[in-house]
């Protein structure tokens, strides 16, 4: 008898609520994996993309991960080029703390760089 089998996959994080919502999109980050419906999808997307905003590429040279082909979305070079990655800035950020021995640029171990800071290295280094 012919036969065609469905799969529904169902949000991971409504699974956790022990609720069975559609997936509607997969979210891949870091390595791991989670299904998402729509509604966890969406604050995901949102922090990618103001990470997108400020994220510099990271080169062969200074990254440690290997670049995983057909998953990096390609950017015409622009001035963005010229700023290092988040991790450089806020090295960059620290240091000026420490030579000033108070906060003057606040800095998170990760997420969004604060535009200001972000600012104030270009205008360190020259770059516009
Ligand atoms: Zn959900």
């Amino acid at each position: 008898m012919p036969r065609k089998t469905f799969t529904v996959d169902y949000c991971d994080y409504c699974a956790s609520e022990d609720k069975e919502v559609e997936a509607t999109d997969t979210i891949k980050i870091n390595g791991k994996e989670a299904l998402v419906c729509d509604r966890h999808g969406a604050p995901v997307r949102k922090v990618l993309v103001e990470f997108e905003a400020v994220a510099a590429p990271i080169t062969q040279a200074e990254g440690q991960r290997p670049v995983t082909p057909g998953r990096r979305r390609s950017k015409p070079a622009a001035a963005a080029s010229e700023l290092p990655s988040g991790d450089v800035i806020r090295a960059w950020a620290r240091e000026e703390n420490d030579k000033a021995g108070e906060t003057i640029y606040v800095v998170s171990e990760t997420g969004k760089l604060r535009a200001v800071v972000i600012d104030a290295y270009k205008a360190a280094h020259g770059i516009s």
